[in-house]
């Protein structure tokens, strides 16, 4: 039997990030993934958008986590020799002048004073873009390559004899004496960050995920070009000669099919700003982590103390996994306790 100190299952933002938090901590990781291509991780845009555009308020806990989580990634890229996280302003598009009204006078409030910009611009070829009642931009905002990232560090874990390729398999979970077996592995604890697919996890479908599909299709155009991000309704974010953009929201559908109606729903609101012609180079769709209540999920199995979960990232996994996976190795580590609103605890009669 090999000895490991933690199994993660999902080597996703949440998994990796975790597994890189637990290593720095000198504890001996292994990561169990099935490489599944459409991943929410690997579609991802990656954007870090510090404030939520549609009330124009912060973003959830934006003071504590996005510093964290800029370091981490920058400490990434002098690890592993490469750029993934690139500062970029965001650009938000108003729709008529009552919002640009909005965004003047909210941009002179303290708490939102170092976030975004008060001066209103017109950047943008005004040809092929439509935009007359101007934008304005954030002030701290990037994006991370996460599939980049994704895929370098799972070579740095390859390296580390720490990962594995492979369908996790709940039947071989044996618990044995100070901790848990799997699959010829000893540990003191399995950490799932499964994403979307904790929902098959029968030691963890309690947990009320409302997980929602995303999808988003990589573009170009024929005349327009642009360096910043922008957001109207739909984000459009600069990448590799290309640009992102997306993405939709829809409840219903727990696949990672990219659909007909999801292309026709983004190309429509492509429309509504750029009058330009749109080329499509790629499509694709993931499902996001959502919660019902919004929050991510930390905690350890209530039953069995070998279990721990980290999930629930959301629609935010870049921003929030580097301060939440601080967390989790404080409680495993150090048995800190999790604030609650993360903690699984707060679901603890649905695992009955
Ligand atoms: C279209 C779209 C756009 C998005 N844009 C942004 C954005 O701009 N900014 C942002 O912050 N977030 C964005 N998100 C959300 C972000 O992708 C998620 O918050 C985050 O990636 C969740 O990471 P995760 O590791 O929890 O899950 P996942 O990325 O789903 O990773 C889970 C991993 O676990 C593996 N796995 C699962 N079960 C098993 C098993 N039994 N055995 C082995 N392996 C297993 C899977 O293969 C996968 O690699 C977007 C999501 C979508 C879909």
């Amino acid at each position: 039997m090999k000895e490991v100190d933690y199994i993660i299952v999902g080597q996703g933002l949440a998994g990796s990030v975790l597994a890189y938090s637990l290593m720095k901590e000198n504890q001996k990781v292994l990561v169990v993934d099935e490489e599944a291509e459409s991943s929410s991780s690997r579609v991802a845009a990656g954007l870090c958008n510090p404030v939520v555009f549609k009330r124009l308020t912060q973003s959830w806990m934006i003071d504590a986590v996005f510093p964290l989580a800029k370091e981490f990634y920058r400490n990434q890229e002098v690890l592993l020799g490469d750029n993934f996280y690139f500062d970029i302003p965001i650009y938000k598009l108003f729709i008529d002048q009552k919002e640009q009204e909005f965004w003047k006078q909210k941009s002179n409030e303290p708490h939102l004073f170092d976030w975004i910009d008060d001066k209103i611009e017109h950047p943008f070829d005004e040809e092929l873009m439509n935009y007359p009642f101007g934008a304005a931009k954030t002030l701290q905002s990037g994006f991370l390559k996460t599939a980049d990232w994704l895929e370098k560090f799972r070579n740095f874990l390859l390296i580390k004899e720490a990962y594995i390729n492979n369908k996790f398999d709940y039947d071989k979970i044996e618990f044995i004496e100070d901790g848990v077996s799997w699959n010829g592995y000893s540990a003191k604890k399995i950490i799932f960050c499964e994403g979307y697919q904790s929902i098959n996890n029968p030691y963890f479908d309690w947990l009320p995920f409302k997980l929602t599909k995303g999808e988003i299709l990589t573009i170009n155009f024929k005349n327009l070009k642009i360096d910043h991000a922008i957001n109207k309704g739909a984000f459009l974010l600069p990448f590799n000669g290309n640009y992102k953009f997306g993405a939709t929201y829809n409840w219903d559908d727990f696949d990672n099919t990219p659909t007909e109606e999801g292309k026709e729903q983004l190309l429509k609101r492509a429309a509504r700003f750029i009058n330009d012609e749109v080329i499509v180079v790629e499509h694709k769709a993931g499902v996001r982590p959502t919660v019902l209540d919004r929050r991510p999920l930390l905690g350890v199995h209530p039953k069995h103390k070998e279990l721990a979960v980290f999930n629930g990232l959301g629609t935010k996994g870049v921003m929030l996994a580097p301060y939440f996976a601080d967390k989790m190795v404080g409680l495993i580590l150090e048995n800190t306790e999790l604030p609650d609103e993360v903690n699984i605890d707060r679901f603890l009669e649905k695992s009955n």
